[in-house]
């Protein structure tokens, strides 16, 4: 009751790997590592290697024709070295993902309790003109 020793559930270790002190470890915590280590260990090395970019877009080989920035001209994915260069780039446009319009649950409710509030609108309304 009014106690400050809720600091007593955590402790501060060093981190195994570089020394750092590591504050608010855990009572059960043995060893800890610190940020900075975490950091190292889960960085650079298991960063999965980018994928180097072609500039083409995907399916380019599906084309008719296709110029990459380059110059080479594709007919279909294949070469056509005697036309590279003879042809301006093909302009990749960014492909755009049609959003598919699908009403969540939670807009179908929406939609359903308009309808309900509609319907009571008239109710009333049926009601008053009655009253006139
Ligand atoms: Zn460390």
């Amino acid at each position: 009751m009014g106690s400050k020793n809720n600091v007593n559930s955590y402790i501060t270790l060093p981190c195994s790997k570089c020394g750092r002190l590591v504050e608010n470890c855990g009572e059960s915590a043995v060893k800890s590592t610190c940020s900075v280590c975490v950091m190292g260990m889960v960085g650079m090395p298991s960063e999965p290697v980018q994928k180097v970019s072609t500039g083409r877009p995907a399916g380019w080989h599906f084309m008719n024709e296709f110029v990459d920035k380059d110059g080479n001209v594709f007919h279909k994915g294949k070469e056509q070295k005697k036309l590279k260069g003879t042809l301006p780039p093909t302009k990749v446009k960014p492909v755009v993902r049609k959003k598919t319009k699908r009403r969540s649950k939670e807009e179908i409710l929406l939609a359903r309790e308009k309808e309900k509030r509609a319907a009571l609108k008239k109710a009333v309304q049926k009601q008053k003109d009655f009253r006139l």
